[in-house]
């Protein structure tokens, strides 16, 4: 218990953070420069950047981290995390499923038979939830996490991301540097922090590419810019039954 923060030093670390830390931008833009050049697909090129985002946001933490000396107290295996609502736009969808698309066929059959299942026990809820006003309820994340309801991608029985390498931004973005037991004891712990303004530069560069491709008029797989604006819960984009690629065609 010793080497975990309490809330007021988490407060007085990250409120330096501005002026110790500044983003660094080009890391962004380099990785959707890069595909932009190579010699392959435009749909290896759009997942060649997701995937290279993902992990510069990943870094980026990392840098913060050791910047203002913070060290996580996440475990694997802990997921309480793993019970707020997680909305991406149609765009960050569609790359998932291509992400999923190319694991090996052992681990998306099971991703496949896992949301099936996932619809089939908590349907009812998450039908009522289809109702929530995101934007005029402002305590719909309390609401939500009142629900009890596990994340779509979460192998309830391990507490692991079953899509732990492509999982979105808010997942990536938040972390405790408190006493685990935080989460565990309350709904909507005030000691987490969220790094959720990576999501702007992540989100700046896909454009970028997108922007690139559609002047290139080849965008593949994303019906650019319509599928940014579109956003919905993670668990109405991987439905039951549905493989990556017949769902593809139908988003
Ligand atoms: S995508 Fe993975 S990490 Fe994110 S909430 Fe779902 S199970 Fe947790």
């Amino acid at each position: 218990m010793g080497n975990y923060l309490s809330f007021q030093e988490i407060q007085d670390k990250c409120g330096n953070l501005h002026e110790k830390y500044q983003i660094d931008e080009d890391k962004f833009y380099n990785v959707v420069e890069g595909w932009a050049e190579a010699s392959t697909t435009t749909e290896e090129k759009l997942l060649g950047s997701f995937r290279g985002l993902l992990q510069v946001v990943s870094g980026e933490i990392e840098t913060i981290e050791n910047t203002l000396e913070l060290k996580p107290s996440c475990r694997m295996g802990c997921a309480f995390c793993c019970y707020y609502p997680i909305i991406i736009n149609k765009m960050e969808a569609k790359l998932m499923k291509q992400a999923i698309e190319s694991f090996p066929e052992e681990r998306r059959e099971k991703l496949q038979v896992h949301w099936k299942e996932y619809h089939r026990k908590y349907g009812r809820q998450l039908e009522e939830l289809q109702s929530v006003e995101t934007d005029a309820d402002k305590d719909f994340k309390q609401h939500y996490r009142q629900k009890q309801l596990p994340c779509v991608m979460l192998d309830t029985v391990t507490n692991q991301c079953m899509a732990y390498e492509i999982r979105p931004i808010p997942c990536r973005t938040y972390v405790n540097y408190a006493d685990p037991a935080v989460c565990e004891k309350s709904l909507m712990p005030k000691e987490t922090v969220s790094f959720e303004f990576l999501y702007g530069e992540y989100m700046g560069a896909l454009n970028e590419f997108l922007q690139y491709l559609y002047e290139e008029e080849n965008t593949a797989f994303i019906d650019y810019p319509n599928d940014l604006y579109t956003q919905d819960y993670l668990f109405n984009w991987f439905k039951d039954g549905d493989s990556p690629q017949n769902r593809q065609k139908s988003l």
